[in-house]
C-alpha cells in the first residue's frame, strides 16, 4: 500500500485530488475524503495507537504510521518530511556477495551500497548493517530471511519511511539518489511498494485514488491525463487478468476487504502504475493457496508484460519462490545481506532451511576477523 500511498501522496502534492472530468459531486466527495485523510494522517503522527479506526482497525502501528509518513510527504505542504538521511560515518565497505549478473548487461535499477540504518526514535537501535544489493532491469530478486533479520526495514528505508535514520552508504533508483528523494518523489521516480498489511481508506474510492495516483505520475512524466472513461478502460483490462470483479472499482480503497483482496488490490495497483522497481513485502503472509497462486500470477504478468520491470519480493516462505520464480535469491541476517544465489540457492533453503546458510555466514566472519587482527599485528610490528 505504500506504493498508492506514496503516489497517493505525489498526487495530492501536485494538486490532482480533484481530478478534472470527476463530477462536481464526485470531486467534492473526494476533496471532503482528502481533509479526512489528512486529519487522520495528523492524528496517527501525532500518535499512532490512537489513530482513527478506520486505518488503523487491521494494521500493525508500524505499517499505520508508515502510510502516515508516506501520505503526509504528499499532503503535508504543511510540514515536510525531514529526510532521514546521515552522510557521516559510512563505514569501510564491506565484500558481501551479491549477485552482480557479470553475465547480463541490462542496466541497473537499484543499487544499494552498504546502507546502515538505525530506528528514528530513542533507542536508536542499529538494525541495517551494511547492506549491498544490485537489481538490475527485469529482474526478480528474492529477498528471505527469519523473522526480524532486517527485510521489512530495509523496504522500508528504501521507500522513505520516517521510522528509520540511515546512518551511512547509498541507494540509487535510475542513477538517482534515493535518499535524498522524499517518499512520493521516490514513488514518481518508478519505485513502489506493497504493504504486508495495506491500510484502509475510508470514504476514498478505489477508482478516484488510483487515477488521482496514474495521474500524477503521468502529469510527472509531462503525459497528458487520463479522464474517467479512458482511466476506466484502462484498469478493467487489468481488473480481468487479475481475475478482480469491477465491483472493486467502486469500494473504498481497502475498506472491509479481506486479507486476499487486499493483496489483490495491491497487485491492481502495481499493474496500472507500472513501477521500474516493485518491492513487495510479505505480500504472500497470510494467503491461501489459491490467493497465493493468483498474486504469483500477477507478479509473473507484471514480468513479462515489459522486460523492463524489476522486483524485489520480501518473503520467509521459501515455496512461493517456487510460484514467483525469482532468478535472484538473498538470505539477510541481522542487518546484513550474508547469502546470495540463483534458483538453486532456492531449492536448498527449501530442503534444508537456513541453519547451514548460518554457519557459513560465522565461519567467514571468524576468518575475516582473523585475517584483520593478523594484519593489524603486522603493521603493529613494521611500525
Ligand atoms: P523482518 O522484516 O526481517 O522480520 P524487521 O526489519 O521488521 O525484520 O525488523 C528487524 C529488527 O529490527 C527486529 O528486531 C525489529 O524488532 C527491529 N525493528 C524494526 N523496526 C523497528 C523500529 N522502528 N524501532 C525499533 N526496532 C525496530
Ligand atoms: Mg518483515
Amino acid at each position: 500500500m505504500l506504493g498508492s500511498a506514496m503516489a497517493a501522496g505525489s498526487a495530492f502534492t501536485v494538486g490532482l485530488w480533484q481530478p478534472a472530468g470527476l463530477s462536481p459531486v464526485a470531486a467534492d466527495a473526494s476533496a471532503s475524503a482528502a481533509r479526512r485523510l489528512r486529519g487522520q494522517v495528523e492524528t496517527s503522527r501525532r500518535s499512532v495507537g490512537t489513530v482513527e479506526p478506520s486505518i488503523a482497525s487491521q494494521q500493525s502501528p508500524s505499517s499505520v504510521s508508515m502510510f502516515a509518513v508516506a501520505l503526509a510527504a504528499g499532503l503535508a505542504a504543511a510540514r515536510p518530511s525531514k529526510l532521514q538521511r546521515s552522510r557521516a560515518g559510512a563505514r569501510k565497505h564491506r565484500a558481501v556477495a551479491t549477485i552482480m549478473s557479470a553475465t547480463t548487461d541490462a542496466s541497473v535499477v537499484l543499487e544499494v551500497r552498504d546502507v546502515q540504518a538505525c530506528s528514528a526514535d530513542d533507542e536508536q537501535k542499529q538494525i541495517l548493517k551494511g547492506v549491498n544489493l544490485t537489481i538490475r532491469e527485469g529482474e526478480v530478486h528474492a529477498l528471505m530471511g527469519t523473522n526480524g533479520s532486517g527485510k521489512s526495514t530495509l523496504a522500508r528505508v528504501l521507500t522513505g519511511d520516517s521510522g528509520y535514520e540511515v546512518t551511512g552508504g547509498t541507494a540509487t533508483l535510475g542513477g538517482k539518489d534515493l535518499f535524498d528523494l522524499e517518499p512520493h518523489e521516490r514513488s514518481l521516480a518508478g519505485l513502489f511498494m506493497a504493504f504486508q498489511s495495506p491500510p484502509a481508506v475510508g470514504g476514498v474510492s478505489n477508482l478516484d485514488f488510483m487515477r488521482a495516483i496514474y495521474n500524477s505520475q503521468r502529469k510527472a512524466r509531462g503525459e497528458p491525463e487520463l479522464d474517467v472513461i479512458e482511466f476506466y478502460g484502462l484498469v478493467t483490462a487489468k481488473l480481468e487478468e487479475l481475475k478482480i470483479s469491477t465491483e472493486f472499482l467502486n469500494r473504498s480503497v481497502n475498506e472491509g476487504f479481506s486479507g486476499g483482496e487486499r493483496k489483490r488490490n495491491e497487485m491492481l495497483q502495481m499493474s496500472v502504475l507500472e513501477p521500474s522497481l516493485a518491492i513487495l513485502d510479505e505480500i504472500d503472509s497470510g494467503l491461501d493457496i489459491d490467493a497465493l497462486k493468483d498474486v504469483a500470477d500477477a507478479i509473473y504478468r507484471v514480468r513479462n508484460a515489459d522486460n523492463k520491470r524489476s522486483l524485489l519480493v520480501v518473503t520467509h516462505f521459501e515455496r512461493f519462490l517456487k510460484y514467483i520464480d525469482a532468478d535472484h535469491v538473498h538470505v539477510m541476517h541481522k542487518g546484513r545481506i550474508i547469502k546470495s544465489g540463483g534458483k538453486e540457492l532456492a531449492n536448498r533453503l527449501d530442503a534444508e532451511g537456513y541453519d547451514w546458510v548460518f554457519k557459513e555466514a560465522a565461519e567467514t566472519e571468524a576468518a575475516e576477523k582473523e585475517a584483520a587482527e593478523k594484519e593489524a599485528a603486522e603493521a603493529s610490528q613494521t611500525a
